[in-house]
Order: C-alpha cells, then sequence, then structure tokens
C-alpha cells in the first residue's frame, strides 16, 4: 500500500483510536488527543500533504507523539507500542560504564533518593 500524504488514517502521526490527555511542546497546551486537527498543507515540493495539527491557533505543533505527547509517562497505545523515551538524547551515552571496561560502583539506594518523588 503506497503511503498516501493526504490519507489522515495512515499518517503515522495520527492520534491514538482511544483519546489520551496531551502536551503540546509548542504552546505547552494540555488537551484531549482528538482535539488534534488534520489539516492539509503544501509541503516544499508545492504538494498538498496532510499533517497532524495542534489545535491552538498560531501553534505549529505537529504530530501526535512528535510535538504533540501524551502527558501520561506511562502511555502505551493501543498497537501496544510506543516510543522509547531513551531515544530521544541520541549521543547522550551512559556514562557509568568506564571506557576501560571497568563497571561504576553500582549506585547505592536509600531512602533519601525517594525525597523527590511526588
Ligand atoms: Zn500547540
Amino acid at each position: 500500500m503506497a503511503y498516501d500524504p493526504l490519507d489522515a488514517q495512515s499518517d503515522p502521526f495520527r492520534p491514538p483510536a482511544v483519546a489520551t490527555l496531551v502536551a503540546c511542546l509548542h504552546c505547552r497546551q494540555v488537551y484531549e488527543s482528538y482535539e488534534i486537527e488534520w489539516r492539509i498543507e503544501t509541503n516544499a515540493d508545492d504538494k498538498p500533504h496532510g499533517f497532524w495539527c495542534c489545535p491552538h491557533e498560531n501553534c505549529g505543533g505537529q504530530g501526535f507523539g512528535f510535538d504533540i505527547l501524551p502527558i501520561d509517562p506511562e502511555y502505551r497505545d493501543e498497537r501496544g507500542g510506543w516510543m522509547r523515551s531513551d531515544d530521544d538524547e541520541e549521543g547522550d551515552y551512559d556514562d557509568s560504564a568506564e571506557p576501560n571496561g571497568e563497571a561504576a560502583p553500582p549506585v547505592e539506594k536509600t531512602d533519601e533518593a525517594n525525597d523527590d518523588l511526588p
């Protein structure tokens, strides 16, 4: 099946079938994912292309899972998958492992560490 840039339901950034609360990275508004709007715009090649857009006027946020993210950190979509948060920071390697192969000592978990949690 060819990718159709005008087919809202084949867009990889379509909102989920089951609505969830989302936050827009651009305007910082929080709303239900069903409010995300499908808009047809013209891309750089002068071809129409649909985008799932933040419903707020003058906001350039586009794409569920791209600019518009679920506020629930445990969110999983209906397909059972979701972006892994560790993909967000490319190049930010785990520096707990020493380059010479020696593992860093394990971080001790104390009760104090829990104080920062809600
Ligand atoms: Zn927005």
